[in-house]
């Protein structure tokens, strides 16, 4: 915990576009460390590359972390805490990037850079001639820029005076050796010379990330940053401003998550991914044709998602896997997320929404199909939708399934499949399926055990009924659940209609 009393920790996401499943986790996994602790969780909204900013990326961050059911305590869109704003974009406005950036410059950690576009795509130019692959602004380069490293104080005094445009940025010291503590991956070093001079304020006064977040997180209290290893490599350079400031004592606790790779292992899952979704919600960036779908629209449950992503990465080292967030929060420890990346699979992902269905009442089911039926068309009772479910629900890993796989129960089928049914040899045997419906119809009960009996010892010239073919006249499918539960839901007419409709 270092110095702070409480655990405060935030999701700062940049309204860039869709939150990917990759940001739900970095949410989810500060979400569960602060409810360990009886700490608060913030959503912070980093909004201040505006040549990024997409419209209602905010929205769609507020609603995914909303149907997730892991709401930050404190935030944009969810109730101001008293740290507020919570936008940077307003935050901006108070005049704090400004004023962290002068405290950088005032102690000498930062300076002013004048140089112009032209002048530092020069600069690439010659390193690159120079055999330097990728060039950087940095203790070697900025000592022939225009900056106030190399200009006089009177020079830089009268370029601002003339507003000449300019940008703050680091100065990164040689030849340090950077060490800092991470909880996931233990002690990191860093030489120094690795990290380039970042610009901490722009030319359009706005503060790059690598200012507003830190400022931030030092003004807003947090006392652990949870985020995606991508961010790993710029911590040294947040170090540097930590101790530059002074501020060492109000420095968080860092735990970078592991990345998400692909199900084969190679690579970042991308958001073109076609065989899962890759976005909670669908989304649709309104400058894009395409439309992602979502995990939520694919029929996921919110709380099989988070138990999904809960285990990329972490592993709380029993063998529980199903898990509410109250579990997963009771568990969670850093110290048992693994540094490497983790793949994810698909097949898993589906196994465990279809965990959560079966736990589902058959009530619960139908209520979720109603709405779905009606779109179709469908008129019928939900307490008849909620015996399909009953008897669906070990044959699926989505609720919709039972629409596709259990057609029939909303609509007489179609038994066109000649193959299979030349297979059975249904031409030389239709007699004993016209005796199978007048024994059926005579039926007084129409129930499971019943229906059964009667299948069982019916009988025509030395030649029975087969299953698989009653099935697949009544129901146009060739499995599926138990069939004389199926047939008794479908009720004794349609049964005996769908026989005699294709005999
Ligand atoms: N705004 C950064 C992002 O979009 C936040 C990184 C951090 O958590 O420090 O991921």
């Amino acid at each position: 915990m270092g110095n702070f009393s409480r655990v405060r920790v935030r999701f700062a996401p940049s309204p860039t576009g869709g939150l990917h499943m990759g940001g739900v986790r970095t949410a989810l996994f500060n979400y569960l460390f602060a409810k360990k602790h009886g700490g608060d969780f913030i959503l912070r909204i980093e909004d201040t590359d505006r040549s990024r900013f997409v419209e209602g990326a905010e929205q769609y961050i507020i609603d995914a972390l909303k149907w997730c059911g892991i709401p930050p305590n404190e935030g944009v869109g969810f109730g101001d805490g008293p740290y507020g704003p919570y936008r940077q974009s307003e935050r901006k406005e108070t005049g704090i990037y400004h004023r962290y950036a002068m405290k950088l410059v005032e102690c000498g950690a930062a300076y002013y850079a004048f140089d112009t576009e032209e002048e530092l795509e020069q600069m690439r130019k010659r390193m690159e001639q120079a055999g330097v692959p990728s060039p950087q602004y940095n203790h070697i380069t900025r000592q022939h820029m225009r900056n106030s490293l190399t200009l006089s104080a009177e020079e830089v005094n009268k370029l601002l005076q003339n507003n000449t445009p300019y940008v703050i940025r680091l100065k990164v010291p040689r030849n340090e050796e950077i060490k800092f503590h991470d909880i996931i991956r233990g002690w990191v070093v860093v030489n120094s010379n690795q990290v380039d001079d970042k610009v901490l304020l722009k030319s359009d006064g706005m503060p790059t990330y690598h200012l507003a977040h830190l400022a931030d997180d030092i003004e807003m209290k947090i006392s652990h940053v949870v985020r995606g290893e991508e961010w790993l490599p710029s911590a040294p350079a947040h170090i540097l401003i930590y101790k530059a400031l002074g501020l060492e004592n109000l420095m968080p606790e860092f735990a970078h998550l592991p990345l998400i790779l692909n199900p084969d292992g190679h690579g970042k899952i991308s958001k073109r991914e076609s065989r899962f979704p890759v976005f909670p919600l669908s989304w649709k960036d309104p400058r894009e044709k395409e439309e992602f779908i979502g995990y939520r629209e694919a029929g996921y449950f919110p709380e099989a998602f988070m138990n999904i992503l809960a285990l990329i990465g972490w592993n709380p080292g029993d063998n529980q896997e199903i898990m509410t967030l109250d579990e997963m929060a009771q568990k969670f420890d850093f110290a048992k997320v693994n540094k490497a990346g983790a793949k994810f699979d698909p097949e898993k992902a589906r196994w465990f929404n279809q965990v959560y269905l079966r736990k589902k009442s058959n009530e619960e089911l139908a209520r979720l199909l109603m709405p779905e039926l009606e779109k179709k068309g469908w008129k019928g009772e939900e307490s008849y939708v909620a015996r399909v479910c009953g008897l669906m629900k070990e044959k699926i890993h989505f609720v919709k399934e039972c629409l596709e796989l259990g057609n029939y129960f909303f609509e007489e089928p179609e038994c066109k499949d000649h193959e299979f049914l030349k297979k059975k040899k249904f031409d030389e045997n239709r007699e004993v399926y016209r005796v199978l419906a007048d024994a059926l119809e005579n039926l007084s009960s129409w129930e499971a055990p019943g229906i059964q009996e009667t299948f069982k010892k019916t009988e025509f010239e030395g030649k029975k009924p087969d299953m698989q073919t009653f099935r697949y006249l009544i129901s146009g499918h060739t499995s599926g659940p138990g069939l004389f539960e199926v047939a008794e839901l479908l009720g004794k007419d349609s049964v005996i209609k769908r026989i005699k409709k294709n005999i």
